[in-house]
C-alpha cells in the first residue's frame, strides 16, 4: 500500500500535544497542534509547510519558538491556521522579541496566520523577517475547508472546550497502489517515474499522459491503470480531536468529522473514576473517547494527551480506552 502521509507523535503520550504528518514523498510536512517541538530535528521543522493549531492553551501552542527560531534564517514560507484569535497569539508572541537586526537584506522568513471559523477564514495576517515581523494585512482566500490542495484536503470542526477548539481532518483524495507483481510482468522497474505516475493519478491527469519506465520505452497512465499496474482506493483519512468536553454535540460533531477515519488520534485523559474532573477540565475520559471512535466507526484510534496525574498508570487509561472502543461502556 502506497501512503501519502504517515503520522506521528512527536512526544510521548503524557507530553505537549503536536502530530507530524510526514509525506512519504516530496520535502512536505504538516503538524497538527504545536507543542513542544523539541523532538524535531531542524532538517523535520523545515519541512513543515502548514500548521494547525486546536486552541491557544500553552500545551499547543508553546512550540511556536522553535519553529521560530529554526525557521528564522531561512528562505521559507509557513501557514499556521487555529481558531479566532490566532492571528493575535503569532503577533504577540513576535512582539516578545527584539528584531533590530532584521532588514529587507535578511532571509525572506515568512508566517501567515489565520483565523478560522465555521464560515471560513476570518482575521488573518503576515509576519516577514524582512519587515521585522510588524504585521501586514492578508487575506487568506481558501474555501470553507482550511486547506485544499490536489492531492490532499484538510477539514475541520469548531468544538467545546469553554473555548472553540478546533479538529482536523486529513483527507488523502485518492489512494494509489501500485501492484508490483504486475509491474514486473509489465518490464517496467520502480523509480522516481512511478512516484510521478502516482502523483498524475491523484490530480486527476490526462489518460494520455506519458511516462518513461524504460529508455525508449513509454507508458499512458490509462494503460497502467487498464493493466491493473496501479490501482485506486479511497485516501486514506486521518482525525485528530483534542479537548473537548463530552457532551452531545461535541461527539455529533466528532463523530461527523472522524467517520470511518482510517486513523483517529483523540484525547483520552482522565480515568473513569475522574470523569467529574475531566467534565470541571472540559475533557475527555478515555473511555469516553474510546465510545466516540467507535460511534465514529473509526478503523484504528489512539489515545494520546494523558493527564499527568496518571503518570505510571498508562496502562489502565488504556484498557478504559479499548473498553469504549469495542463497546465494552454505555455513555451516559
Ligand atoms: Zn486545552
Amino acid at each position: 500500500m502506497t501512503l501519502l502521509v504517515q503520522p506521528r507523535r512527536v512526544n510521548e503520550p503524557f507530553s505537549e500535544l503536536a502530530l507530524l504528518l510526514d509525506f512519504c514523498f516530496g520535502d512536505k510536512a504538516i503538524l497538527f497542534d504545536l507543542g513542544d517541538l523539541s523532538a524535531l530535528s531542524p532538517r523535520e521543522i523545515l519541512r513543515v509547510s502548514h500548521v494547525f493549531v486546536s486552541h491557544m492553551h500553552m500545551d499547543h501552542f508553546s512550540g511556536f519558538d522553535r519553529l521560530l527560531g529554526v525557521s528564522l534564517y531561512r528562505e521559507k514560507q509557513v501557514h499556521i491556521i487555529g481558531p479566532p484569535g490566532l492571528a493575535a497569539a503569532v503577533e504577540a508572541k513576535l512582539r516578545a522579541y527584539t528584531w533590530n537586526l532584521l532588514n529587507e537584506g535578511s532571509h525572506d522568513f515568512t508566517i501567515f496566520a489565520s483565523d478560522w471559523t465555521e464560515e471560513g477564514f476570518a482575521t488573518a495576517a503576515a509576519f516577514r523577517a524582512r519587515r521585522a515581523f510588524e504585521r501586514e494585512g492578508w487575506r487568506n482566500t481558501s474555501t470553507r475547508i482550511p486547506l485544499d490542495d490536489p492531492e490532499f484536503s484538510v477539514e475541520a470542526v469548531t468544538l467545546d472546550h469553554g473555548i472553540p477548539c478546533l479538529a482536523f481532518a486529513f483527507q488523502e483524495k485518492l489512494r494509489v497502489n501500485v501492484h508490483r507483481s504486475r509491474l514486473d510482468e509489465l518490464g517496467f522497474p520502480v523509480g522516481l517515474w512511478l512516484t510521478n505516475a502516482k502523483r498524475a493519478v491523484r490530480r486527476g491527469a490526462d489518460a494520455a499522459t506519458e511516462f518513461t519506465p524504460n529508455a525508449g520505452r513509454k507508458v499512458t497512465l490509462g494503460e497502467l491503470l487498464r493493466d491493473r499496474a496501479m490501482v485506486c482506493g479511497h485516501g486514506q483519512r486521518i482525525v485528530y480531536a483534542t479537548d473537548l468536553a463530552f457532551h452531545p454535540e461535541n461527539v455529533t460533531r466528532l463523530s461527523n468529522l472522524a467517520r470511518c477515519a482510517d486513523r483517529l488520534f483523540i484525547e483520552a485523559g482522565f480515568l473513569e473514576a475522574d470523569r467529574n474532573l475531566a467534565a470541571v477540565k472540559k475533557h475527555l475520559t478515555a473511555a469516553q473517547a474510546g465510545a466516540i471512535a467507535r460511534q465514529a466507526g473509526a478503523i484504528s484510534a489512539y489515545p494520546m494527551h494523558l493527564s499527568p496525574r496518571y503518570l505510571g498508570r498508562q496502562d489502565e487509561l488504556r484498557v478504559e480506552f479499548e473498553a469504549g472502543f469495542l463497546g465494552g461502556f454505555e455513555s451516559k
